[in-house]
């Protein structure tokens, strides 16, 4: 908000009675909540009273965090550097300068309502409009007396479309927002029955509600409002056959409202292709109906906000297709439903395949808490009882979390599976707990898709996993002497890598009395790590050859090169080939042969032999551009806050704000991974796809971000990695590699794992 007004000019406007003032003080913005001063110069107080607060008693409070002029409409006592008005209604003198501020634009308004989607269809249009014009649009859902006020403070020069949202609960209230907001066009979402207990009866809500659009040119709406349109000589616009249509090709359940918003799309000239092309990303509004995971494998369908006929199709349509999960219930608030009302739904939720439908009663907590692998849908009053139920049922949101999508990685796994041929064998890489996705978990979802071996680092990671009743053979890379006699008991298969170790593991097993156990010889072939050389082989087989406690279940070896040489991958292979060969001349049994890792699946499959080891690329990470990223990291704005031009932010003063600023305060630091490196610009993250830059240093378990050009609020979510920044641009932002991006995320930052359906 910039408002520009001094004193004097603000109390002419609000026709106030000036009890004292300040003289030459300019206000910008408005507040009404104490809790939201951030910066109080020029802020202007306005003391509302409602049913159940008073605004008068927070002015002692305002005065005290800098606030200096303020309308009431009690006297009050405040030192004389403030400035006082006096009005008879602090919310009319707010509307009054909305009024006034919005009568200095010309720009186009359309002007949102009805009784259900309003902000679905406000966002839509945001969304369809703002390649063409710079919009203003009321914040989330104001769209109260209150609420339309403030949306319009919003407006300035810049702006060339307005879309705000107006409801109405009372008679009589749509006159004064007409006034306000003059709407050059309007949009009629349609009427449901929420909120009409204050009507006598449906045709006083309706022209209540239409009175909004008396002064519009146009109006966009159903067509099945033509008739009232005309009765009542409105200019309506109504939903082509081609809108429908094109609203066809979006997945939402809300066709009614999107036909509508690209009827009105088409009215400001936008293209049917463009259109078209835009609806593949159109955003998902959780609107009323919020979609939270719940405890026990559920969905939580939230929608106790309003409870009529058509909000309950709209949710039963949403409900039926919510095909993850197997069973599918309704609650239904009936505790305020006459007998006819409640019949009147039971037969509505009749013509949906629902498997139950459950009442409130004092039980309805413990009933739903036994069920299980279910949607369930809650509808109810904005008072319902329900609304607490479900917060019960919902499970702890996560402020900070790691995304695993075992979709992706399935897709990810069958691209490397195509290059190879149907006998080779596949290792999973599951070293660094599945590098940094989490251990077991991604193990058992690993076991169902056929792989025939895993590897893990340590044989605590392999003891984990057989703990877990993990069946699939185990290899593990570096088996220390303290942890074979684990090894023997679990089950699991080391790789040996020296005589030392070859010995020690020998005389373990002879003690155990234990007989052909399979062990795994890793040789040496130019990386320079764990492995028998050449000149061991002799020994090594003369070795072997005595005794009958271990066989040889594969030779390894392992790229240094996969990814950039590939001459020295052939030197490798060359000199791997010539070893195992030898090897298997002097051996009884016949080994199987391995060198290839993920990137040397994609490169150079023709050294696949009889298995392959992968890791990274199960992620999405390699040469192969169809290998889609798996893992995602989100978290949530804890706070946002304005900063002013000279403000700095964080420790050691790193930035300094220019202008004035938005910023956020995200809780992820370098603690949880998201290094010091990213810090003062280096990184960025994205809220609704906007990408927002960090500023300062990061701190240990938070950091913050730049919001000025991102509409968003406390408990947002923020992407630190997934569709928007890949673990390759993190890692180039890191200086590092994917493996230690991936790896160096924090065991703290839980994980989650989704299945897209
Ligand atoms: C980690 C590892 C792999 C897998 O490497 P990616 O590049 O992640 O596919 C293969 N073999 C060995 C010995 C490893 O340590």
């Amino acid at each position: 908000m910039k408002l520009e007004l001094e004193n004097s000019e603000l109390a002419a406007i609000l026709n106030a009675e000036i009890l004292q003032i300040r003289k030459g003080y300019i206000i910008n913005s408005v507040i009404c909540d104490t809790r939201a001063i951030i910066n109080p110069l020029n802020l202007a107080f306005f003391a509302l009273v409602t049913d159940s607060d008073d605004g008068h008693n927070y002015v002692k409070e305002a005065y005290a965090l800098g606030v200096r002029t303020f309308i009431i409409s009690t006297p009050v006592n405040l030192p004389e550097d403030t400035s006082l008005f006096l009005v008879k209604d602090c919310l009319v003198a707010l509307q009054n300068l909305a009024f006034f501020h919005r009568s200095k634009f010309s720009l186009p308004v359309i002007a949102i309502t009805g009784s259900y989607g309003k902000t679905i269809a406000k966002e839509w249009l945001y969304f369809l409009l703002k390649d063409e014009f710079k919009i203003v649009r009321s914040p989330k859902s104001y769209n109260s007396q209150l609420g339309v006020a403030l949306s319009l403070l919003e407006i300035n020069e810049s702006h060339t479309l307005g879309i705000f949202e107006v409801g109405i609960s009372k008679p009589n209230e749509m006159d004064i927002l007409e006034r306000i907001v003059d709407p050059t066009l309007g949009f009629f979402t349609g009427l449901g029955k929420a909120h009409s207990t204050n009507f006598s009866n449906e045709k006083q809500h309706l022209s209540e509600k239409i009175k909004l659009f008396k002064h519009s040119n146009f109006v966009f709406t159903n067509d099945k409002f033509r008739s009232v349109f005309r009765r009542t000589k409105l200019n309506g616009v109504f939903v082509s056959k081609q809108s429908k249509e094109l609203a066809k090709k979006a997945n939402t359940p809300f066709l009614e409202t999107l036909s509508t918003c690209i009827e009105t799309a088409f009215f400001f000239g936008l293209e049917p292709n463009f259109i078209e092309a835009k609806l593949e990303y159109l955003p998902f509004i959780s609107s009323r109906l919020e979609v939270i995971a719940g405890s026990n494998n559920t969905v939580l369908l939230n929608d106790t906000y309003s409870l009529d006929e058509s909000s309950l199709r709209m949710a039963l349509t949403f409900l039926v297709q919510q095909k993850e999960k197997e069973k599918k219930y309704v609650v239904l608030d009936d505790t305020e439903l006459s007998e006819a009302q409640k019949e009147g739904f039971l037969t509505v939720i009749d013509e949906y395949e629902i498997d139950e439908v459950f009442f409130v009663t004092k039980d309805t907590y413990k009933v739903l808490h036994a069920l299980e692998n279910a949607s369930i849908l809650f509808k109810g009053n904005y008072n319902s009882a329900l609304r607490e139920i479900v917060n019960q049922l919902a499970e702890k949101k996560h402020q900070t979390w790691l995304e695993v999508n075992q979709t992706k990685i399935t897709e990810n796994l069958n691209i490397l599976k195509s290059k190879l041929n149907r006998s080779t064998k596949i290792l999973v890489m599951l070293k660094a707990s599945s590098y940094g996705s989490g251990d077991v978990k991604m193990a058992h979802f690993l076991e169902q898709r056929n792989v025939d071996y895993f590897g893990v680092a340590y044989a605590d990671e392999g003891v984990a996993l057989r703990e877990s009743e993990i069946e699939t053979p185990i290899l593990v890379m570096n088996a220390e002497k303290d942890a074979l006699q684990d090894i023997i008991t679990f089950n699991l298969e080391p790789a040996i890598y020296s005589f030392n170790q070859l010995e020690t593991f020998i005389n373990v097993l002879i003690r155990a009395g234990k007989k052909n156990f399979p062990i795994h010889l890793k040789v040496e072939t130019g990386m320079n790590r764990l492995g028998f050389l050449r000149e061991d082989l002799e020994e090594l087989m003369a070795k072997l050859a005595t005794q009958p406690e271990v066989y040889v279940k594969s030779i390894f070896s392992h790229l240094a090169t996969a990814n950039s040489d590939e001459v020295f991958v052939a030197k490798q292979t060359k000199v791997f080939n010539e070893i195992a060969n030898d090897l298997l001349n002097g051996l009884d049994e016949k080994p199987w042969l391995h060198i290839l890792n993920s990137e040397g699946v994609l490169r150079y499959p023709r050294y696949q032999m009889d298995m392959v080891r992968i890791g990274i690329a199960m992620y999405g990470i390699g040469s192969d551009n169809n290998l889609k990223g798996a893992l995602s990291w989100f978290t949530r704005i804890s706070q946002v806050k304005k900063i002013k031009s000279g403000d700095s932010v964080g420790y050691g003063r790193t930035f300094v704000a220019t202008k004035k600023m938005h910023i956020a305060i995200i809780p992820v630091g370098y603690s949880d991974g998201y290094r010091r490196i990213l810090g003062n610009g280096v990184g960025s993250v994205f809220i609704n796809n906007h990408k927002c830059s960090i500023i300062g240093s990061i701190c240990m378990d938070m950091c913050m971000i730049d919001v000025s050009d991102v509409v968003c609020s406390e408990g947002d979510v923020v992407e630190l990695l997934g569709p928007n920044i890949t673990i390759e641009d993190l890692a180039i932002q890191m200086q590092t590699i994917p493996y230690e991006v991936m790896t160096g995320i924090s065991k703290r930052v839980p994980r989650v794992y989704i299945e897209e359906t």
